[in-house]
């Protein structure tokens, strides 16, 4: 690794640490606490519409659902005319504003439906769309333009952890979505690959450790805004361990997969967030 790097990452490890000593959090941080769905490739429309019926709002939680990209415009319409304080978020947009790209969904229709939040390179949509940092720039970029709140999704994978490389990976996948982007503007979701559908999660003081380098790579690059920004953890989240991370002083939220899908454990765990709003 190179060496100015390795310095670097050593001096914010060392204020993540000084920083927040792991212990769960007892003052509010005035943070936008988010309890966040991601369906990913799963639910019919009626399926949708008997979960955004059941659901209940976040009680001092920005509750956003994130269904496949055909049931967005639904999902909108059914929680405006129900009243309910839910947001829609998309999976993902196009880093374009339009033209000839099949099968994409610009960023501005996302807008103009009614969608609030943009998740932005999930780890799957890097594994499988190819998407690198530039990208997730681009499209951080371009969901801000129209007006959506990106939701950046970073995160090592399982060989990386082993290696020791976490906050390497970390602090390039940040440098590299946040260039040219004022980061109070976004969210991030720290998502280690190994945790993601697994049912093995980091620990609360594990994620907790991290969130805290987080935030001090946030506050080098920002150090006004870097207590503002909201940053959740994703990642093997239920209803069992989400207390756990409801308790940690620098996570603001849990973006959710698997645990989602359940109308049940998903408002156990908006719940849980909830207590600690
Ligand atoms: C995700 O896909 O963003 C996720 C966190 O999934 P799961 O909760 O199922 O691990």
């Amino acid at each position: 690794m190179d060496q100015s790097i390795k310095a670097y990452i050593k001096q914010l490890v060392q204020e993540a640490v000084q920083h927040s000593p792991g212990l769960p959090g007892s003052l509010p941080t005035g943070r936008t606490q988010y309890v966040i769905a991601n369906w990913k490739m799963n639910k019919t429309l009626q399926e949708m519409l008997d979960f955004l019926q059941q659901l209940k709002e976040g009680n001092g939680v920005e509750v956003v659902v994130c269904p496949p990209a055909p049931l967005l415009y639904p999902a909108k319409l059914y929680v405006q005319g129900q009243n309910k304080d839910i947001h829609i978020g998309a999976q993902n947009t196009h880093q374009e504003e339009n033209g000839a790209y099949t099968g994409e969904t610009a960023a501005s229709l996302l807008k103009e439906i009614g969608c609030s939040h943009c998740i932005i390179g999930h780890s799957e949509r890097r594994q499988y769309a190819q998407e690198d940092d530039a990208t997730v720039n681009l499209k951080a970029k371009q969901a801000l333009k129209r007006g959506l709140t990106p939701i950046i999704c970073i995160g090592e994978t399982l060989q990386q952890k082993q290696q020791n490389q976490t906050e390497k990976v970390l602090t390039t996948q940040m440098l590299g979505a946040l260039e040219g982007i004022d980061a109070s503007e976004v969210v991030f979701a720290y998502e280690p690959v190994w945790a993601i559908g697994t049912g093995e999660s980091a620990t609360a003081e594990e994620a907790q450790r991290i969130h805290a380098y987080i935030r001090a790579v946030l506050a080098h690059l920002d150090k006004e805004n870097a207590e503002k920004v909201s940053i959740l953890y994703g990642g093997s989240v239920n209803e069992n361990n989400a207390k756990e991370f409801a308790a940690m002083t620098d996570i603001d939220g849990v973006l959710v997969g698997g645990a989602s899908l359940k109308v049940d454990s998903f408002q156990k765990i908006i719940a849980a967030f909830a207590k600690g709003a």
